[in-house]
């Protein structure tokens, strides 16, 4: 069902209202959330998240944890199908409770490339199978290498938050003009500064690439700051990303109120 704008968040308004006025009607996604069973700095479990979805009116989600290349329990186990089995906690526990709530979720992958500066992306469109053969040992790739492998598995690489900086991070807002992604996240609820989303903008209109946002929410309280909104709901995955490779998902984030 789409989402009456004005209705959807007892908490605020959000970007497409005036003064609660509908100014659209749209199906909302989130693309940038993390679990605390995988991610280290998760602080609310993959059933919190996906009851907080729910509440706020979204048709869908895409869990994207932390891989073994970043802030991740996946890190810990001696053997690569180890690694994935843990790794794959969060996403299968908020499968199991989306199920049973009735809003889709999606398997994404937060990939942050440790042969660079730390730059992060969002692995989309892929199936939780293709990490224990095709992307095996994928964490030691180059990122080009990485970009294709999705590709030719009917995923979508979204570059994240290009330009935040953090501790992780050991050069922000490194270009890439060259490499085959397919979005820019220009808006993430996660940065410190707007001055972060400001520059990921320019570097989308800079380099002609389609526009995601995310909220990157650790915890409930963050839940859907930032998401995509489209005017049709997508049949499946393949077709959600592909909507947003063709410019399709609309950029949205809503103010915290009562920020502490
Ligand atoms: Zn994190
Ligand atoms: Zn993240």
């Amino acid at each position: 069902m789409p989402v009456e704008i004005n209705g959807w968040d007892p908490d605020g308004p959000a970007f497409c209202t005036n003064q609660g006025k509908v100014m659209a009607l749209m199906f909302f996604y989130e693309l940038h959330l993390h679990t605390a069973e995988t991610s280290r700095c998760g602080h609310s479990t993959a059933r919190e998240m996906v009851e907080a979805y729910v509440r706020k009116g979204f048709s869908g989600i895409v869990v994207t944890d932390h891989f073994v290349n970043g802030n991740s329990y996946a890190r810990d186990p001696e053997t690569w199908k180890e690694k994935m089995d843990v790794y794959l906690r969060g996403y299968n526990a908020a499968k199991a409770a989306g199920d049973e709530m009735g809003i889709k979720v999606f398997f994404g992958v937060e990939y942050t490339h440790l042969g660079g500066n730390g730059e992060d992306y969002l692995l989309l469109g892929l199936k939780p199978e293709h990490l224990y053969h095709e992307l095996e040992a994928c964490d030691r790739w180059s990122i080009e290498y990485l970009c294709d492998a999705v590709h030719a598995l009917g995923g979508i690489v979204i570059r994240a938050h290009p330009y935040r900086e953090a501790g992780y991070i050991a050069r922000a807002g490194i270009e890439r003009p060259g490499l085959n992604i397919d979005a820019i996240e220009i808006f993430n609820a996660g940065n410190s500064s707007e001055l972060f989303n400001a520059k990921a903008l320019e570097m989308a209109l800079r380099e002609n690439k389609p526009w995601t946002a995310g909220s990157d929410a650790h915890h409930v309280n963050t839940a859907g700051l930032g998401f995509v909104g489209f005017e049709t709901d997508p049949r499946d995955y393949a077709e959600l990303c592909e909507m947003i490779r063709q410019g399709k998902a609309c950029v949205m984030y809503r103010p915290k109120l009562n920020a502490e």
